[in-house]
């Protein structure tokens, strides 16, 4: 089902998205060598709940146990946060998280160096900012879904990093997954016309080595096949009649 939404529902969207938004601008000082995916994850959950009528979207969601999905270096998506699991100089940490608040939705993501990285990782955490910058631009009316993925691939495949096939971008905001699916990749004029209200997270995942990637043990963590870094941004963009309206920066 894709719902439109009103201009006042955007909004609420909005107030959502600027708790991500908040907990993304104090996140770099706690990622760092020596903290654990726990305890970031716990500051986090806090940090939501002291926001009146703001709850983690994630905890409890398909039975996912955290306020945060972490996932370092070669995982991809959907990291499970521990306390066994300690950041050290040199990683890379994924989070992604989701908020709703007072019945909507919104969704972001960023992947965040823990102290000094090497140049090849800091390009890929560029490239896959840009991938999803270019394809945000593309989020407005008389576009198609396909422009959107057009071009996140063209940027991602112009750097020489793979993007990742099997895990897509969706509808949000009365949901935390609706329809459409947002592929990273497709064809310029292909795909559903895009209009106002329709609400998107749009959620690029950069490879440095092959897109291909696989599910682990624990049925939740994605990481690479061949074991390079990952990189994952992600914004929850509304169609306007003024052109893309980004509701998580
Ligand atoms: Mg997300
Ligand atoms: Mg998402």
């Amino acid at each position: 089902m894709i719902y439109l939404k009103t201009e006042e529902e955007i909004g609420m969207i909005a107030e959502a998205g600027a708790i991500i938004a908040e907990l993304y601008r104090l996140l770099p000082a706690e990622v760092r060598p020596g903290r654990t995916t726990g305890e970031i994850d716990r500051f986090s959950e806090r940090f939501i709940r002291d926001y009146e009528g703001a709850t983690p979207a994630f905890k409890g969601l398909y039975g996912f146990p955290a306020t945060l999905c972490t996932s370092v270096n070669h995982e991809v998506v959907h990291g499970i946060p521990s306390d066994r699991r300690r950041l050290v100089e040199g990683d890379v940490l994924s989070v992604d998280c989701g908020v709703k608040r007072n019945g909507f939705f919104a969704d972001a993501a960023v992947t965040l160096p823990v102290g000094e990285v090497t140049p090849e990782i800091e390009r890929l955490l560029e490239m896959t900012v840009q991938a999803l910058e270019s394809g945000i631009a593309e989020a407005k009316p008389a576009n198609r879904l396909g422009d959107i993925g057009a071009a996140i691939q063209e940027v991602a495949e112009q750097a020489g990093f793979g993007i990742v096939r099997d895990l897509v971008g969706h509808g949000i905001g009365r949901e935390p997954h609706e329809e459409p699916q947002v592929p990273n990749f497709g064809r310029r004029g292909r795909g559903m016309k895009l209009q106002p209200g329709l609400v998107l997270a749009i959620e690029p995942m950069l490879n440095a080595g092959t897109a291909n990637v696989r599910t682990l043990a624990d049925r939740w963590t994605v990481v690479t096949a061949d074991r390079g870094v990952s990189a994952h941004f992600e914004h929850t963009v509304a169609v306007t009649g003024a052109g893309p309206r980004v509701l998580t920066r």
